[in-house]
């Protein structure tokens, strides 16, 4: 139920699981570990498990994140992101876990989603920026379910869990992180490019704020069709918003200055 986003060694496999690799796996409310897991652990929440989480919650961005979340900056790449804040009691727990299971369920982050299994990407310790998409195996000793004979294949779990639209909509965000790999550990990005992408990966709110009440509409040219559409859909917001972060921080050209800024830009070096 828990992290592929976890930040310590233990319980992981020195194997690579692909998506036709084989593992056995079962969870359920009848077993002696049930929520043992969600205690003590380190989960870097993506852009959309704070869209699902906040709207589930019915909270602004800004009250989610002050409320269940705590900044953390990755070690190796220094990309600020949002990690789950556990509760302040002796087992730590997550906020969200009750006797009876998950209180988010339907919700829950995508690392409780995709675990036993974590995935390369988001592991700090893969550091070569292949973009291979591979998966880990967690066994930590707590956790009873590896005892099942019930079979799984990665992409079987993936799809009973239903990671693959939480992946569809963060790969713009995933492809950022691979791309601060390739750009090498130590070009380190700017404080003002930090607030950029922490705003962009943890608060639509202020990031559609950003796009309609500052200038950044006499700076960018975007097309009407989709700017009608990001004032009302938080996905098509959220993956705009990749789009942009590419083009600020990495150059690319998903997001395109206008020519004045263009020239400004130049101008400036
Ligand atoms: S089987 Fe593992 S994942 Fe499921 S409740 Fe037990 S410890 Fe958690
Ligand atoms: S969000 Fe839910 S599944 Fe994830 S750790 Fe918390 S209680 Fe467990």
């Amino acid at each position: 139920m828990t992290d592929q986003c976890v930040t310590s060694q233990d319980g992981i496999e020195p194997r690579k699981y692909k998506l036709d690799s084989k593992f056995n796996f079962s969870c359920n409310k009848g077993m002696k570990c049930y929520t043992h897991c969600c205690s003590a652990i380190n989960i870097i929440l993506t852009p959309y498990d704070i869209v699902r989480m906040k709207n589930r919650l019915k909270l602004s961005c800004d009250q989610f994140l002050a409320i269940y979340t705590k900044p953390e900056l990755l070690e190796r790449t220094k990309l600020p992101v949002a990690t789950l804040k556990m509760v302040d009691d002796e087992k730590e727990s997550c906020p969200f876990v009750t006797p009876e299971g998950c209180a988010i369920y339907e919700d829950r982050p995508l690392s409780c989603r995709y675990y036993p299994l974590g995935t390369a990407a988001f592991r700090e310790q893969e550091i070569e920026p292949t973009g291979e998409d591979f998966y880990f195996m967690v066994r930590e000793a707590h956790c009873l379910g590896f005892e099942s004979d019930q079979q799984w294949t990665v992409s079987q779990w993936r799809k009973d869990q239903g990671v693959e639209a939480y992946d569809e909509i963060n790969e713009g965000w995933m492809e950022l992180m691979l791309r601060k790999k390739s750009f090498g550990f130590e070009a380190e990005l700017s404080e003002q490019s930090r607030g950029m992408f922490f705003m962009v990966s943890t608060n639509v709110d202020r990031l559609k704020r950003f796009i309609f009440e500052s200038s950044f509409l006499d700076k960018y040219d975007v097309d009407k069709a989709v700017l009608e559409r990001i004032k009302t859909d938080e996905t098509a917001l959220l993956k705009f918003g990749f789009d942009w972060l590419q083009s600020a921080l990495f150059g690319s050209d998903k997001v395109k200055l206008k020519d004045e800024a263009l020239k400004a830009h130049k101008e400036k070096g």
